[in-house]
């Protein structure tokens, strides 16, 4: 090319990459109208359907220690569908309790959300841990959880959410969000931030309440500044076929490598994992710690004899991880939400007879109805 064609085009380059910059600038900054890669919503893409059982208390989880066997026991279960939001701040609730005699080692009996931390959280008090469990990750139950940060879903009831329980549990919720701040930018990204959309067709008129389930207390009112505001969207605002909308921000777990990585942490620092089940409390006696904290979660109610625990059934479904998906969504009045995680797009819906149901055998038909009414948004 001549020089002087050369220097002819440079404006025009100029002026091109001019508007290009704008184009990505208005992609970049804010524009809610920004491309979202949508959902391939067909049930020929579910790789996986799994059920857990969640394990509510009316009267919130059990923190507190017995004499059992001549064993100092910390009963530590009993977090509803907010065993992973909760763990940390739980579990630090826990430690004293642990620390009463003044232990060098304990036994954790459970590998759940629950168990793994609270082994976490004594090894960093000094101790020596030994988790017994009949199963680990990723056979728990908490590796079928959805893996968003809920600290308040089915924990409580209204009736037994007191202001000291509402106290606690605010300071738990705290302790366990400040720890999940920790864990945000490592590889494989155990813990992010991700935006998401709440659709509705009718905006509901008064709070919401699940079918055939108990009043649960409004505790989130008092973390609301935990959480980036979320911002009401106009209908040409968004893509998708709902007439409200509302952009909210999300904290999620990628529960693989965030349980992968609770597990490395517990072994590096010097813990160990026993295969072991019990079948009746007296087999504690023979343990060779002084010290045992019961994390089986909805497992208590049969070793322990804890009735008050109730299971509340959840299916959850993956299609085919879409990486370019990079939003939640969760649809009101249609009782379905999706979440993007590195091991697939998780796709739940409410089954109608959750609550007291602790039948864990898949039902396919709900999750691909569940994949179907997700793929109406995106027609
Ligand atoms: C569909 C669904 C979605 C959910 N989504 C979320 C979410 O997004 N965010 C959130 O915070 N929470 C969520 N939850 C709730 C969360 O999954 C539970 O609160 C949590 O898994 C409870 O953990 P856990 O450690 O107490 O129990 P578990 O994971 O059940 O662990 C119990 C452990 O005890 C062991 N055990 C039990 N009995 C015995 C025995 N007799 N002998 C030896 N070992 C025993 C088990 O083998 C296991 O290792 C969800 C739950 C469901 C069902």
């Amino acid at each position: 090319m001549q020089r002087r064609q050369l220097l002819a085009s440079v404006p025009a380059l100029l002026t091109g990459t001019t508007a290009l910059a704008q184009d990505e600038a208005a992609v970049r900054f804010g524009d809610p109208r920004r491309t979202l890669a949508p959902v391939r919503a067909n049930p020929d893409r579910l790789i996986d359907m799994e059920v857990c059982t969640r394990p509510f208390r009316a009267q919130g989880p059990r923190i507190e220690a017995q004499r059992l066997h001549g064993k100092h026991v910390v009963h530590h279960y009993g977090h509803g569908g907010s065993g992973w939001s909760l763990s940390w701040g739980s579990a630090r609730v826990a430690l004293p309790l642990i620390l009463e005699h003044k232990p060098k080692r304990i036994a954790v009996i459970g590998c759940g959300a629950i168990g793994l931390t609270t082994a976490r959280v004594a090894q960093d008090a000094g101790l020596k841990v030994r988790i017994y469990c009949k199963e680990r990750p990723p056979e728990v139950a908490s590796s079928r959880a959805t893996g968003i940060f809920t600290p308040d879903s089915r924990l409580v009831t209204t009736e037994h959410a007191t202001p000291e329980f509402a106290h606690r549990w605010e300071a738990m919720t705290r302790s366990s969000f400040r720890t999940y701040q920790s864990l945000l930018g490592l590889p494989a990204e155990p813990v992010q931030w991700r935006d998401g959309y709440v659709l509705w067709d009718d905006v509901p008129q008064g709070p919401s309440h699940e079918p055939g389930e108990p009043d649960y207390p409004d505790l989130y009112s008092r973390i609301r500044d935990l959480r980036p505001r979320s911002m009401p969207l106009q209908p040409h605002e968004h893509p998708f076929k709902a007439a409200h909308a509302m952009k909210i921000t999300q904290l999620v777990f990628n529960i693989g490598s965030y349980q992968r990585l609770l597990l490395d942490d517990f072994l590096r620092n010097g813990g160990e994992i026993v295969h072991r089940e019990f079948t009746s409390t007296r087999e504690l006696a023979r343990l060779p710690e002084q010290t045992i904290v019961n994390c089986t979660g909805y497992g208590a109610r049969a070793l322990f004899g804890d009735d008050s625990l109730v299971p509340v059934r959840g299916q959850t479904a993956r299609l085919i991880p879409q990486p370019e998906v990079d939003y939640l969504l969760f649809w009101r009045g249609h009782n379905l939400s999706m979440v993007p995680r590195g091991d697939g797009l998780l796709v739940q819906a409410q089954g109608e007879h959750d609550f007291g149901n602790a039948d864990a055998r898949v039902d396919r038909a709900q999750s691909v109805a569940a994949v179907e009414r997700l793929a109406e948004l995106f027609s």
